[in-house]
């Protein structure tokens, strides 16, 4: 992706572990690589369309002399949400904050810390069937758009599907979500888990009835085994109710465990139901 560079920013701040430097402050040096698409400023030639590196420069300047940190690695985690959240253009960056005067007593040129942080895609599986099952789905959508990490919610049209599971219970609605976060996995499933339990989610039954049922079916290019978030969602591939709206957002989107696309995925399932239904016919 293109790149907007800047090298070696000097900020007289307080950043710092002991006392002194916290009172009489220290010079940080900032390099920083923001990733972004320059191809409509640069066919334009027009600055509303890219990024000014000066308002980035002097956001940097005015944050790091406002804010205070003990650490330069906190200094750099607040500082690049800030300028995700404030530049829209910025997809993600790589920020390194050098102390060329850090308190160490020996010869050395500097220490630092570099991170990239960026939005990344996820795609969520929404369900209810237990209450207003319609306005709890559009109060958990309102949640997550309410939610300042999160950004560009889309959401499928609602369908109406049979449970699944065994369990007696009334029909669901379902529905499946794209959005761009800040969150990491692990965050974003526990903001989540906030959306069930603020819609009066128990979870007394396994596969159960549910007033709001979250699950992250992918996130960007992440994997997870773990059982507390198994990514993509294993069972993606044996549920109608999430791939035929998955569908509809993201066609063309590789299983990265199974090579296989929404779409693909999709279709196999209903002609392995149908075929299902034609046997049982023949019986
Ligand atoms: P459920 O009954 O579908 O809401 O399942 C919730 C449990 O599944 C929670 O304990 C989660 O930690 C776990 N889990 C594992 N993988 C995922 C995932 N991809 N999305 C949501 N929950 C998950």
């Amino acid at each position: 992706m293109d790149q907007i560079k800047i090298e070696h920013l000097e900020v007289y701040a307080h950043h710092g572990v002991f006392p002194q430097e916290t009172e009489k402050g220290q010079i940080f040096v900032i390099d920083a690589v923001l990733y972004t698409e320059l191809r409509a400023a640069g066919m334009a030639d027009e600055l509303a369309l890219s990024t000014n590196y000066g308002e980035v420069c002097h956001f940097i300047d005015d944050y790091l002399r406002k804010n205070t940190f003990l650490l330069i690695e906190a200094a750099a985690e607040h500082l690049t949400k800030e300028l995700l959240l404030h530049f829209p253009l910025i997809k993600h960056l790589v920020l390194e904050i050098r102390k060329p005067h850090a308190p160490i007593n020996l010869p050395f040129s500097s220490v630092s810390v570099k991170i990239e942080r960026g939005w990344k895609k996820a795609y969520l599986g929404i369900g209810s069937n237990l209450g207003d099952k319609q306005a709890l789905i559009e109060k958990g959508i309102e949640g997550l758009k309410g939610n300042s990490m999160i950004r560009d919610v889309k959401c499928s049209k609602i369908i109406t599907t049979s449970p699944y599971g065994g369990v007696e219970q009334d029909d669901f609605l379902n529905a499946a979500i794209e959005l761009k976060t800040l969150l990491t996995p692990y965050e974003l499933l526990s903001f989540l888990h906030e959306l069930e339990a603020e819609a009066g989610r128990e979870r007394k039954v396994h596969w159960g009835p549910r007033t709001l049922d979250l699950d992250i079916l992918f996130y960007q290019d992440f994997l997870s085994n773990d059982p507390a978030l198994t990514v993509p969602h294993p069972d993606m591939e044996n549920r109608q109710f999430v791939l035929e709206p998955l569908n509809e957002l993201c066609p063309w989107y590789l299983n990265p465990v199974t090579g296989k696309n929404v779409r693909q995925m999709y279709l196999e399932l209903v002609q392995n139901r149908d075929r299902n239904d034609e046997q049982e016919d023949v019986r």
